[in-house]
């Protein structure tokens, strides 16, 4: 019995171990929430998953979220995780909803290779959903970089 409730103890302490666990490459990086991909096929739309989940790219000027510039906070659509700020929006003319700073922690970054370049990628760090890129061609005024972030990635929440 006593070997029985050790063993209880230790399955579940393996479990606990391993959902909190932080790596830094996102090929095995872990997350605090994580689901199949059945599971988000289910609770997103096509275009969310198409960004989020296959890290694809919305068409340019097709997000409502673009040309938002009201007061709020715009959250992962996915898990609803704070993001981004609406006071740190800008319009950078390229037709993506684009920030000069990240809610410092929510964001996660990785690295890849699409265009033949290396840019820096961004994920939910809640649940690894993709939003967009970060490039040093943002406002000087502010902090010189351009998070370039797919509308289908996000969702506002009007102050
Ligand atoms: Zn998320």
């Amino acid at each position: 019995m006593k070997k029985l409730l050790l063993l209880f103890v230790s399955i579940v302490l393996f479990n606990c171990n391993s959902s909190a666990q932080k790596k830094d490459s996102k090929q095995s990086e872990s997350f605090e929430i994580s689901k199949t991909d059945v599971q988000w096929k289910s609770e997103l739309t096509d275009i969310e998953y198409h960004v989020m989940r296959e890290s694809g790219t919305e068409r340019p000027f097709s997000s409502p979220l673009d040309k938002n510039y009201k007061k709020g906070t715009y959250v992962c659509a996915a898990c609803q995780t704070p993001l981004f700020k609406g006071e740190h929006k800008f319009d950078s003319g390229t037709g993506w909803p684009s920030f000069d700073r990240e809610i410092e922690g929510n964001v996660a970054f990785g690295t890849d290779s699409d265009l033949g370049y290396s840019r820096d990628e961004e994920h939910c760090a809640t649940c690894g959903g993709h939003l967009g890129h970060v490039f040093n061609d943002g406002p000087r005024k502010t902090t010189g970089k351009r998070h370039c972030i797919n509308g289908a990635a996000l969702d506002f929440i009007p102050e």
